[in-house]
């Protein structure tokens, strides 16, 4: 599948639910979300039908999210269903690990390939203060089954917010004695409090992948460490990170730059949000609804609504920020 500008797409991202166990401040409000309603979310069949109809157009992989996919019921059978279509050839999931200790070996043996766990920091307090309800260690020991399952590549990704303070070094680090591949992420102001301003945040707390590097290096040598070098390959499961590693560390770690550094050029994807709408752009609130055509409609009238929002995807974002829907309702 290509799209108007020549890109190839072959990647479908599907937000599972808008639900979550965490309430992570840059991603939803503490409270007064209202929650998509049952009839309003994609049953599992509805996804495994689009699934397949996309992957005969060319999707190739596909990543679960949400929300937090795992409070999902029966996404393990999903995962296993999806794993076995033709055409398919890797099906991966992100998620804050909290429900990993009990769901990592089942979904494994369900072949889900590659998970990607997020975590911003390794202060217990801070932690906390991000999560809102959240506890470091269980999304650590989230982190320790996906290892011990045999997941490769874990990726583990961290949102970088200036005003934070996040310790970028120590978090570096875990990508030494394990193979973990550490991801800092430009945190996106997104979603409606974002553009309205009512989070408080915005663009000046965007932290450029090109500063945090130099921050992590000045401090590595200052620690006296080695700095970080562009790593000798990239870890399973590419995307759009730049990878640079320690020396002899077992791991890497990547800097994703949506804002400092488009990679609109290089977008292979398509997004599913959770009550069946597609998303040609993450930061665009144009969306096509392939709900109605999977309940009720031909195979041909689901692939029309996929090209119709293939067929709308912009060449790049323009630096818009600030969306309709927060970061939990449209899938990250
Ligand atoms: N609950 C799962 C998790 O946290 O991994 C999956 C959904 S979450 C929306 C997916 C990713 O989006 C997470 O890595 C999260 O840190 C990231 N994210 C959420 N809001 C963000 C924002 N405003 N800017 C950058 N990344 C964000
Ligand atoms: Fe939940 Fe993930 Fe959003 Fe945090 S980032 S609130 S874990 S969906």
């Amino acid at each position: 599948m290509k799209d108007s500008h020549g890109r190839v797409i072959d990647y479908l991202r599907i937000s599972l639910t808008d639900r979550c166990n965490f309430r992570c401040i840059y991603c939803m409000p503490e409270e007064g979300v209202c929650p998509m309603s049952h009839d309003e979310i994609l049953s599992l069949e509805e996804i495994e039908r689009l699934v397949a109809i996309a992957a005969a157009h060319g999707i190739k992989s596909v990543r679960l999210t949400g929300g937090e996919p795992l409070v999902r019921k029966g996404v393990e059978d999903l995962v296993a269903s999806i794993t076995k279509m033709e055409g398919i050839e890797n099906v991966s999931m992100t998620t804050n690990g909290v429900l990993l200790p009990k769901m990592a070996d089942d979904l494994k043996r369900a072949g889900l390939n590659r998970v990607n766990i997020s975590l911003d920091t390794l202060d217990p307090q801070q932690f906390q203060e991000i999560t809102r309800v959240g506890k470091l260690e269980d999304t650590l020991a989230g982190i320790d089954a996906a290892l011990e399952v045999g997941f490769s590549p874990v990726k583990v990704n961290a949102v970088t917010v200036r005003r934070l303070d996040q310790d970028f070094l120590g978090f570096a680090k875990l990508s030494i004695p394990r193979p973990l591949h550490v991801r800092f992420i430009e945190y996106m102001p997104i979603g409606q409090e974002a553009a309205d301003g009512l989070a408080g945040w915005g663009k000046e707390d965007v932290i450029s992948s090109k500063e945090l590097l130099d921050r992590i290096n000045a401090d590595a040598v200052a620690a006296g460490m080695e700095p970080l070098m562009p790593a000798d390959k990239n870890p399973l499961g590419w995307g759009p990170a730049k990878y640079m590693a320690f020396p002899d560390a077992q791991g890497t770690v990547g800097f994703i730059s949506p804002l400092s550094r488009h990679f609109c050029g290089e977008c292979n994807r398509l997004r599913l949000t959770a009550d069946g709408k597609i998303r040609p752009c993450l930061f665009s609130d144009t969306e096509y609804d392939v709900r109605a055509a999977l309940r009720g409609g031909t195979d041909e009238e689901v692939s029309q609504v996929l090209l119709e929002a293939l067929g709308a995807k912009p060449d790049e974002h323009h630096d818009k920020v600030g969306t309709e829907r927060n970061m939990s309702a449209i899938g990250g």
